[in-house]
C-alpha cells in the first residue's frame, strides 16, 4: 500500500479507538515519524494533510529539514540528544520530546536563539524499567521537573515514553496507565500541561485507552525501515 493509503487507514484506525476509549473530544496529533525517510516520502506526506514530523538523528534531520524549507511543518526530535546536537536542535525544531538530563535541557534552553518562541519539551520517561537506558524514573519527575521548569526558553508541555516491548494490549495498557497518572498528577499544579507522546505503530491503540495526545507513528505509514532502528 502506499503512503496516502496508509494514513487514511490509520486516521480511521484512529477515529475507532476514540469512540472505543471515550475520546472523541480530545484532538490526538499524528507525529510522521520519518527517520531514515527520504525527502520525497516527507514530502508526499505532508500533501495528505499531515504537519508534525519527527526525527531521530540530528544531522540526517537537518539535512532534510533545509531542503524541504516549509515554514508549514512542525519539526519534533524525538531520539536521544548528544550535547554537541543541542545547538542545531535548538535551531531547527519546534519540539523535543527526549528530555532526561537536566544538562541537556540547560543547553538546549542556551542555545534557543531570541527570536524563536520557548522550544515545546516533553520529559521522557523510562516506563520499561532496566531495559532502557533513556528516560528518568517516574519516582524521580517532580524533583526533574523542579529543576528546569524556569528555564524560559523552554516551555513544558508533558510526558513522553517509548513502547514497551511487549506485543500484548493489556501489558501495553499497564505500562502506559503508570505515565497517564503521573501526568495527571503532575497536572494537579502544572495545568498547562497538555502532552502524553506514547504510542507507535506497534502499541497505538493502546496509547489511546491510555490517554495519548500525540502519537509517533513510521513504520504503518511508509513500511518497515531497512535499518535496524
Ligand atoms: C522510530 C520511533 C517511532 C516510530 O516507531 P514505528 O514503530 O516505526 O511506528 C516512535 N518513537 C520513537 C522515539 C522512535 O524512535
Amino acid at each position: 500500500m502506499g503512503i496516502k493509503a496508509n494514513i487514511t487507514d490509520i486516521n480511521s484506525n484512529i477515529c475507532i479507538a476514540k469512540v472505543r476509549y471515550h475520546r472523541t473530544k480530545d484532538v490526538i496529533k499524528l507525529i510522521v515519524v520519518s527517520k531514515t525517510r527520504t525527502v520525497n516520502e516527507i514530502n508526499k506526506a505532508y500533501q495528505t494533510g499531515l504537519s508534525h514530523f519527527g526525527e531521530n538523528y540530528c544531522q540526517e534531520a537537518v539535512d532534510k529539514i533545509k531542503i524541504i524549507d516549509n515554514p508549514s511543518i512542525k519539526w519534533h526530535f524525538i531520539g536521544p540528544i548528544q550535547s554537541n546536537k543541542t545547538k542545531q536542535i535548538a535551531n531547527y525544531f519546534d519540539w523535543v520530546h527526549t528530555i532526561d538530563r537536566i544538562k541537556i535541557a540547560q543547553r538546549l534552553n542556551d542555545a534557543r536563539p531570541e527570536n524563536s518562541p520557548p522550544m515545546n519539551v516533553c520529559v521522557q520517561i523510562n516506563i520499561s524499567g532496566e531495559t532502557s537506558k533513556s528516560g528518568i524514573k517516574l519516582q524521580e519527575v517532580n524533583d526533574f521537573i523542579e529543576e528546569i521548569k524556569h528555564l524560559k526558553k523552554l516551555k513544558l508541555r508533558g510526558l513522553m515514553a517509548l513502547p514497551s516491548l511487549s506485543n500484548d494490549f493489556n501489558t501495553q495498557k499497564k505500562s502506559f496507565a503508570k505515565i497517564r497518572l503521573c501526568l495527571e498528577k503532575l497536572k494537579k499544579t502544572m495545568p498547562e500541561l497538555d502532552t502524553l507522546s506514547i504510542g507507535t505503530s506497534q502499541d497505538m491503540e493502546a496509547a489511546i485507552a491510555e490517554g495519548a495526545t500525540m502519537l509517533r507513528i513510521g513504520t504503518a505509514i511508509f513500511g518497515s525501515r531497512n535499518k535496524n532502528i
